[in-house]
């Protein structure tokens, strides 16, 4: 149901902005200094030092937290996070917001046959038309109608990157210059991954994440999420389909009304027709949101990062997700894994020096045996703006053979595009200091 969300002294009517669960007013800088005097690093404090600037330079303000939703709030899945609202508008629904049934619905509302409808989803999903010039089997007078009512959510590219292994990075815009990254990785010579995001930013503020670092700047309509498939299916056609991973910015689980209805349109048969299973949902630990995940019944993949089996460190390290103990975290996973017959993959980026010790293998070891996981161990991708840097490849390997030799499988994965700024959020982060030559915090 649509609701109004109000943004800067303006409403929309936005139908998935549902999943913002907080409640009650956070201020972002006492909950900042708060995380800070109990984990900051000398960089850690420097960010927290230059917020008012940053602040000043982009017009931030902390927004009160309310839930959005009508679901209870702020129970295990639910930590306190900031919002900050950097002005951005979020958009109105467009014609990708809808599964093939809703734009047959719309069809029916503009007085027209429901195959109409189907034409649309065709042209939109299946062919991937870039704009609605290119659906000529539709009257170009209906074009023109839908491209003003509801409209096309179109992407332009702001940036793009690539590599010699083949991975190509986007910084992409939407119509109301709100931008996002999008990656396209090689998988052999016939497979591409396609890593896309669920948000603007992230209020998750993991202390090694560039996106982290930005806050939430809004969240992006199911179409928007759908949009990023769709562009770099385009410019990455494969023979077979693609697998999609939510592994860019923002924390699905925090959008979850928006994922859902873009996995609905990814898996839809007569939309863009993915397999359940070639979809990975990640979140940081939102334990809500894999709930609800489970509840859709579909075998989408889960990955949850992690990070560290160290309870006191993933405060540290990832201070909002970490809300929700391990135990919590981990029976919950568990619990969907078993459900969807399906390994739950457990995240871990390594930081050298922090927990890529044995010790710390071990006792990855210990909770890994305790239901369906595997784990995925990823190398830090440094940023500037924090002071963590790469384990060597020595303690990496020593790493990964304490979980294999403990009957755990394990892969290590080189964050895609690591010399082109393949940390999520590196991209854009780049883009916003050229914007507003904004120093590093
Ligand atoms: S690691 Fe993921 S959840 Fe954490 S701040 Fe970055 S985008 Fe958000």
């Amino acid at each position: 149901m649509a609701r109004w969300w109000e943004i800067r002294g303006w409403a929309i009517e936005s139908p998935w902005q549902s999943s913002v669960t907080d409640l009650g007013s956070v201020s972002w800088a006492s909950n900042a200094t708060r995380i800070g005097s109990a984990a900051a690093t000398n960089n850690d404090t420097r960010r927290l030092s230059s917020e008012p600037r940053l602040t000043r330079i982009l017009g931030l303000r902390t927004l009160p937290l309310r839930s959005c939703s009508g679901r209870r709030s702020g129970g295990r899945g639910s930590p306190k996070v900031p919002y900050r609202d950097l002005g951005v508008k979020p958009m109105r629904p467009t014609l990708h917001d809808r599964t093939p049934e809703q734009l047959e619905a719309l069809a029916h509302e503009l007085g027209l046959p429901g195959y109409r409808g189907r034409q649309l989803a065709h042209g939109l999903y299946a062919l991937g038309a870039s704009s609605l010039d290119e659906m000529t089997d539709l009257p170009r007078s209906l074009r023109e109608q839908l491209a003003s009512d509801p409209g096309f959510c179109s992407v332009q590219t702001v940036d793009h990157q690539n590599d010699q292994a083949g991975t190509h990075k986007y910084l992409l815009a939407f119509a109301d210059g709100a931008k996002v990254e999008a990656v396209a990785i090689p998988r052999g010579e016939e497979q591409r991954t396609f890593c896309i995001s669920s948000q603007v930013g992230c209020r998750m503020a993991c202390v090694f994440c560039a996106t982290g670092r930005m806050g939430l700047l809004r969240q992006l309509s199911p179409g928007e999420i759908v949009a990023q498939v769709l562009f770099l299916r385009r410019h990455h056609p494969t023979k077979g389909n693609p697998n999609i991973v939510f592994m860019g910015m923002g924390e699905p689980m925090d959008n979850f009304d928006a994922l859902s209805q873009a996995l609905a349109i990814l898996t839809h048969p007569e939309a863009v027709g993915l397999s359940a299973r070639r979809i990975t949902v990640s979140t940081s630990g939102l334990v809500d949101g894999i709930r609800r995940l489970r509840e859709l019944g579909r075998p989408y993949g889960l990955a949850v990062s992690l990070t560290t089996a160290d309870e006191e460190e993933r405060k540290e390290l990832m201070p909002l997700a970490a809300k929700t103990s391990i135990d919590d975290l981990l029976q919950e996973a568990a619990a969907y894994g078993r459900l969807m017959n399906r390994k739950v993959t457990l995240e871990c980026a390594l930081i050298a020096g922090r927990n890529d010790h044995p010790a710390h293998a071990r006792r990855l070891l210990g909770l890994a045996r305790r239901g369906p996981f595997k784990v995925n161990l990823i190398p830090l991708n440094p940023i500037d703006a924090y002071g963590g840097s790469r384990p060597g490849t020595d303690a990496v390997s020593a790493f990964a053979d304490i979980l294999w030799q403990g009957g755990v499988v394990c892969t290590v994965r080189d964050s895609a595009g690591r010399d082109i700024g393949g940390a999520c959020g590196q991209l854009l982060h780049r883009q916003r200091r050229r914007d507003f030559d904004v120093d590093d915090e």
